[in-house]
């Protein structure tokens, strides 16, 4: 009796606990769909992406939708991630393939650090929060760094110190761009 007693009243706290966890979250999944525009323009440099789902709740001042999760302001792109792909660390940075800040579609979003949602953006002509300045060289000074460098002569410590840049500007000349066409 008292088993079945207990199983009884266990039973009646799993419904009641599961049928109000699975409402909020249901709600919560209704409110963020209502208003989002799934027929978004396609982004012209990732087409393959499809869609962007535009949010046409608020946003805030850098363009990210506003959209409360759980009772804490958050943003509707992080919300959409967690939505569908489970939860993530919270550090992260959810950034935008397509560059479109109001976008909510998840194939469209990545996690990243936040250098590298920076660079992301600072890449996209969209550096809103500051880069730290690279200390890149201008074309001219790359060119002069590819022409003159040889390896064991005339090395990177050599050429910066004749051209008075850092050994990290030279060796980004050399290497960076070396890796970034691969
Ligand atoms: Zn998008």
């Amino acid at each position: 009796m008292i088993s079945a007693a207990h199983s009884a009243a266990a039973r009646q706290n799993g419904i009641l606990f599961g049928g109000t966890k699975q409402r909020t979250h249901e709600q919560l999944e209704a409110d963020f769909l209502v208003k989002v525009n799934k027929d978004g323009p396609i982004p012209a440099h990732v087409p393959h992406l499809g869609k962007c789902w535009l949010w046409t709740g608020s946003c805030d001042g850098n363009g990210y939708g506003n959209f409360h999760v759980r009772g804490k302001p958050s943003k509707s792109h992080r919300y959409s991630y967690e939505l569908h792909f489970g939860p993530f660390d919270e550090a992260l940075f959810v950034c935008h393939h397509c560059d479109n800040t109001t976008c909510a579609n998840p194939n469209h979003l990545f996690l990243g650090t936040c250098a590298l949602n920076n660079a992301d953006a600072a890449q996209k002509g969209r550096a809103k929060f500051v880069v730290p300045p690279q200390p890149l060289l201008s074309p001219e000074q790359i060119q002069y760094v590819r022409d003159h460098f040889i390896p064991y002569k005339a090395t990177v410590s050599m050429l910066a110190k004749n051209m008075g840049v850092s050994r990290h500007s030279v060796k980004w000349a050399i290497y960076g761009s070396y890796k970034k066409s691969t």
